[in-house]
């Protein structure tokens, strides 16, 4: 009934789990191969909610996997890991239907594109309501200059 207690339980599982699989790095001394196929548990609960029928294969078997993709920019190999898939259903709440597409740079110029595409289009807003101050300033003799 304490949901703050059953929080907590699972917060140390999550813990005691990550310790573990650390410790299994350790061991095996091949991080990089161990990563690969490092499997993470899904949390339905902190999906987001979606209306479609059926769910995604992760959903479906219960658990992340490192997912190699073609960056569809530059057409690198990577992978999308299973912690950063956890990380973007659950934390971020991402559709569940997406997945990741781009490398990391590709997606900061993608980014970057937007917010460029975004500013170029409010400052034509901008210039628009200008116009039209000026228009109306006009009638009582007046114009304002930035
Ligand atoms: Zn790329």
């Amino acid at each position: 009934m304490n949901s703050g207690k059953k929080r907590r339980a699972r917060l140390k599982q999550e813990r005691l789990e990550k310790r573990e699989n650390a410790k299994r790095v350790r061991v095996s001394g091949q991080l990089s191969k161990y990563e690969l196929s490092q499997k993470l548990k899904v949390d339905r609960d902190a999906l987001a909610p979606n209306r479609s029928y059926g769910v995604p294969k992760f959903v479906e078997r219960g658990y992340y996997e490192d997912m190699p993709f073609i960056c569809k920019d530059c057409g690198v190999i990577q992978v999308w890991r299973s912690t950063q898939q956890k990380w973007w259903y659950e934390v971020m709440k991402g559709d569940i239907w997406t997945i990741s597409v781009r490398c990391r740079p590709c997606r900061k110029q993608e980014r970057d594109r937007k917010t460029a595409a975004r500013q170029i289009h409010l400052a034509g807003l901008n210039a628009k309501d200008d116009a039209k101050e000026v228009g109306q300033n006009r009638t009582d003799g007046e114009t304002t200059t930035r």
